[in-house]
């Protein structure tokens, strides 16, 4: 994904600062680049040329139309890629800047402080293609009947990754990922080369139970060894919210089990969800009947943190997007810690995803009483004996380091 030279506009009244932003991103193997010094030639290329820039980078004062104006402009246009804002900020104006972003339905993905420099720069690109994972069609999807047959042939099997709470060094969740076992290949198939498919085809529900079929036959294994009270997360797409009888049938998927509702997370992503009023009905329903709802990959869709207050969620899950280089990154900063500051009082659970490098763990260790932890810097998703074997000495170095 990071060499992939995907078109970038940069809007700065300064000459010199464009100049600078050419160099850095050419350092970053990013040519496809357009300068344009106000708003208002910017949005004239831009609507010219529809769904044709991916990044926009927007300094905030400028003549003729500034920089909000020019966001506000492009949720006009419904411009789907991401926008940074690149100039120092007062933390007020990120947090204005991203109201209003929100309200106007564009991408915000982060903000750019001078001096710029291609430490910075290639976070931002980073948390760019972490954003563009969301909505990227995938290269060789399995068609319907493939998918059909992995089923039959018990080949669709869960992989999992944990939650981890550094503050009591427990296991919090274990988070259910669709993989399609594909022996001698190398590997499994993501979720990405078949989850649409099967959604298109009426497949999804097969597979969320199948897979929860399996997770519940597995957990008293992944009890005993891990131990910790830990609930099971399952994804699920947001067309399955619009069954209103869906949590029915989760109902009676764990009936016959030791699994109880209170056991069950269900994550929903927020880029699809939150919709429709059925949406909504449904997950009022699971929540009801004592099923934890997690809004997943917050940052990707337009929720407003003030907007959580009115949801049903016991979980919202920071998106990987926010996370990466939140050290360095004060927009990401700002949301997270207005996140952390509501679900702390509403007394909900905080994870941040996507945690890959020490530095990023290390600026949660100040919350870490109020936030999970996830992502590779842990471990990767893992199906269930590997998971068991990395626990084990997991618990091992953090007991050794306490
Ligand atoms: P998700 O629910 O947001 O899951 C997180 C994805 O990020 C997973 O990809 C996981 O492997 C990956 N990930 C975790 N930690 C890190 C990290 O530190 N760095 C990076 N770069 N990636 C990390 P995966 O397993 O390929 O799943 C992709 C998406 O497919 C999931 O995103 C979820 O939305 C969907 N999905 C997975 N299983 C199911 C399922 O059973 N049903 C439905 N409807 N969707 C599913
Ligand atoms: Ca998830
Ligand atoms: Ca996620």
């Amino acid at each position: 994904m990071e060499n992939i030279d995907y078109p970038i506009m940069v809007v700065d009244d300064s000459k010199s600062i464009r100049l600078v932003m050419m160099k850095i991103l050419n350092q970053l193997n990013k040519s496809d680049i357009t300068f344009c010094e106000n708003g208002a030639k910017a949005l004239d290329l831009i609507k010219r040329k529809q769904n044709h820039y991916s990044l926009i980078f927007v300094d905030l004062n400028m003549p003729e139309m500034d920089g909000m104006a020019l966001i506000r402009e492009l949720g006009a246009t419904q411009f789907s890629g991401g926008v940074v804002i690149a100039s120092q900020m007062e933390r007020r104006v990120i947090n204005l800047a991203s109201e209003i972003a929100k309200k106007n339905k564009v991408h915000l993905i982060g903000n750019l402080k001078k001096p710029f420099d291609v430490r910075q720069m290639a976070s931002i690109l980073e948390k760019y293609n972490a954003f563009s994972e969301h909505s990227a069609p995938a290269i060789s999807m399995l068609n319907a009947d493939e998918i059909k047959q992995s089923i039959e042939n018990k080949r669709l099997i869960p992989y999992y990754q944990p939650k981890v709470n550094l503050n009591s060094n427990q296991i919090h969740s274990i988070e259910l990922l669709a993989r399609i076992d594909a022996p001698g290949s190398g590997g499994a198939i993501a979720p990405a080369n078949f989850i649409s498919v099967a959604e298109d085809n009426q497949l999804i529900d097969v597979i969320t139970f199948d897979l929860l079929k399996t997770a519940i036959n597995e957990y008293p294994e992944l009890e005993s060894e891990i131990g910790d009270f830990f609930t099971l997360a399952i994804n699920i797409s947001a067309l399955q919210l619009e069954d209103l009888s869906f949590p029915d049938k989760f109902d009676a998927a764990i009936a016959d089990s030791d699994i109880t509702a209170e056991k069950i997370t269900i994550e929903v992503t927020e880029q699809h969800a939150l919709k429709t009023d059925k949406q909504l009905e449904t997950l009022n329903r699971f929540r009801i009947k004592g099923y934890g709802i997690s809004l997943d990959d917050f940052g990707t869709g337009f929720t407003n943190v003030g907007q959580l207050l009115n949801l049903p969620f016991t979980e919202v899950k920071i998106d990987r997007c926010l996370v990466t280089g939140i050290y360095d990154d004060e927009f990401s900063q700002v949301v997270v810690n207005s996140l952390i500051d509501l679900t702390s009082k509403l007394g909900i659970d905080l994870v941040a995803e996507g945690i890959e490098t020490i530095e990023e763990m290390e600026y949660f260790l100040k919350f870490k009483a109020l936030i999970l932890l996830q992502g590779y810097l842990f471990t990767k998703p893992k199906p269930k004996d590997e998971l068991i074997h990395w626990y084990h000495s997991w618990k091992k170095t953090v007991l050794e380091n306490c």
